[in-house]
């Protein structure tokens, strides 16, 4: 499916579909869940950890403090949240905020796969160690590979892997938001290099059906 509105059509049958979601036992304790927002064809894709206490009282994901950042860093480079497309790892709130839990990143993830393969985002900046670790299929820390474009094939969709601190913890970290104002301000560069070397995306697309990301070569370096 390569036609944008039928890509919009479905993802917004697939977040319908996904309100009702019961794979885990987050389920028992949400508000509602939070699907994700945006540009459903947009290059540029954010995945962060889980939603929180705002998040799943309005539906939208980074509603808080680290989404006003999150809405500042994307002004730093001249896009508004209506140019991204914006998700998380997990579609419910984990009680008290703690971290998500393997069986819940592994009864969510194919809401995510779903999304990617929808939206067909070049690049998917992981905001944090969780969606990173999900995503590259590696289990190295947001520590060592922020910064670090990683060429993924997640099923048929060839994406860029941008792994980048989450907004939250560099709220309370000023050296960790320098860095991430640093790692932020080369996305525009990035879009543009993986735009010039994208192949076509083929009419019919394998549905994702693995979390296991391998690295593929696209020549972008
Ligand atoms: N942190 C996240 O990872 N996601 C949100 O939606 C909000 C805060």
């Amino acid at each position: 499916m390569s036609d944008v509105v039928d890509r919009a059509s479905a993802l917004r049958a697939y977040a319908d579909e996904t309100a009702g979601c019961t794979r885990c036992v987050l389920a028992g304790g949400r508000t509602q869940v939070v699907f994700g927002a945006g540009n459903p064809d947009a290059d540029l894709m954010f995945v962060g950890e889980a939603p929180g206490f705002h998040e799943d009282q309005q539906g939208i994901p980074f509603v808080g403090q680290a989404g006003k950042l999150l809405d500042k860093l994307l002004g730093s480079i001249g896009l508004e949240r209506s140019d991204v497309y914006i998700a998380n790892v997990l579609k419910c709130r984990p009680p008290g905020n703690r971290d998500p839990m393997p069986e819940e990143i592994a009864a969510c993830e194919p809401h995510l796969f779903r999304q990617i393969e929808l939206i067909q985002p070049t690049l998917v900046a992981t905001l944090g160690n969780f969606a990173t670790k999900l995503l590259s299929g590696k289990p190295l820390g947001i520590t060592r590979v922020h910064g670090q474009p990683q060429e993924v094939a997640l099923g048929a969709s060839r994406v860029l892997l941008y792994p980048l601190y989450h907004p939250a913890a560099a709220l309370y970290t000023p050296s960790m938001l320098e860095v991430l104002k640093q790692d932020f301000a080369r996305i525009p560069a990035l879009l543009e290099q993986v735009e010039a070397s994208s192949p076509p995306v083929p009419e019919n697309d394998a549905p994702l059906s693995t979390g296991t990301a391998e690295p593929v070569q696209l020549g972008l370096f």
